[in-house]
């Protein structure tokens, strides 16, 4: 099918701002720095990039006939509490796995902040102690089956919802958002920089900037700045998901090397862990704009687009678009890394 004609099921307040980053771009020094704010694209107990992906999967919800959306991810994950938003909101259960993606070992790090959320919506959510991995997991399986069991009918959402096959569709269609905001605001975005983990995000991009270059012959950079750790297998992921979503959408085409670029930078060592670059990355978001970005994911893809602004591989003449995915509840579970005087 082609991209309009893909069942949506509104969950966003419509499409999410754009706006420039004055500040930071003047300090930066370089190209011209925009935001579009994925972080407030909803109503749903915070929004973020798992909202947008949901508006495609819900209609397969609904016609499955399911009473129960099951999901995993990590102790802080935005997704799980996502999913718990959209169960909410629909009237449905929801059983989360929650594993620990991360070694940080807050006393409060599984009971604010996103984990939080989920259970003030409701959602069983169960704590696990296996660590990360973008794959598909047994504990995943085992949640699946307890609620068949339980003489429930469970809807599998994967890890980041990037497995599912309509995963990508959401971020194809950003695209297509981003070209009629251009033309509202009189401005181009030569580039896009945007986080990848479990990768659906960036992979929608790709194909819907790629079906988007095809109507109008403009070529643009997605930059994809990897906050995974494990860039092999993300790699492979973002590949993957990329061509299945040009698929489900009907590209027609074969997607390009060039379309599929994942910098490897600043992810540090480990998924969930900040290093220097993610900090200073953060400090300026908040500092010079009042931009809110999080240790595990948007601080790190910031870190990517300060770096390159800065060493102007991203030319000054750039006019370029920061994807703010969200994440921002995780902050709690992370206070210790802005102690009080
Ligand atoms: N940013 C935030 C705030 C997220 O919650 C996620 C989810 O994993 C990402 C970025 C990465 O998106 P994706 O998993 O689609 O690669």
């Amino acid at each position: 099918m082609r991209l309009p004609e893909i069942p949506r099921y509104p969950l966003t307040f419509g499409p999410s701002p754009v706006h420039p980053l004055k500040r930071l771009s003047e300090h930066l020094g370089g190209a011209q720095v925009w935001a579009k704010r994925e972080d407030v694209n909803s109503g749903l107990a915070f929004g973020g990039n798992k909202v947008r992906k949901l508006e495609y999967i819900v209609p397969d919800v609904l016609a499955s006939g399911a009473d129960t959306l099951v999901s995993i991810g990590g102790y802080q994950s935005n997704h799980t509490r996502q999913v718990a938003a959209v169960a909410a909101h629909l009237g449905l259960k929801c059983r989360l796995v929650q594993e620990k993606w991360v070694p940080w070992d807050d006393p409060v790090n599984d009971k604010v902040g996103n984990i939080l959320l989920s259970r003030m919506m409701g959602a069983d959510s169960r704590l696990d102690p296996a660590g990360f991995d973008i794959g598909i997991r047994d504990s995943w399986k085992d949640a699946l089956r307890e609620v068949e069991e339980a003489g429930g009918t469970p809807y599998a959402i994967p890890a980041g919802a990037s497995e599912h096959p309509l995963g990508g569709v959401g971020f194809a269609n950003w695209a297509f958002e981003v070209a009629e905001q251009e033309k509202a605001l009189g401005v181009h975005f030569d580039t896009i920089v945007v986080c990848t983990v479990t990768c659906s995000t960036h992979a929608g991009m790709v194909a819907g900037f790629a079906a988007l270059e095809d109507l109008i012959g403009v070529r643009r950079r997605v930059i994809g700045i990897d906050a995974s750790a494990t860039l092999e297998k993300t790699r492979a992921q973002l590949e993957r998901i990329a061509r299945r979503t040009a698929e489900v959408i009907e590209l027609g085409r074969e997607l390009r090397e060039d379309e599929l670029t994942l910098l490897p930078d600043w992810a540090g060592d480990r998924y969930g862990i900040p290093v220097d670059s993610t900090m200073e990355a953060i400090r300026l978001g908040a500092e010079l704009e009042a931009m809110i970005t999080d240790p595990v994911y948007e601080g790190k893809s910031l870190a990517g687009l300060v770096d390159l602004v800065r060493s102007a591989d991203i030319p000054k003449d750039s006019t370029v678009l920061y994807a703010h995915l969200g994440g921002q509840p995780a902050i709690n579970a992370y206070h210790s890394l802005w102690p009080g005087r």
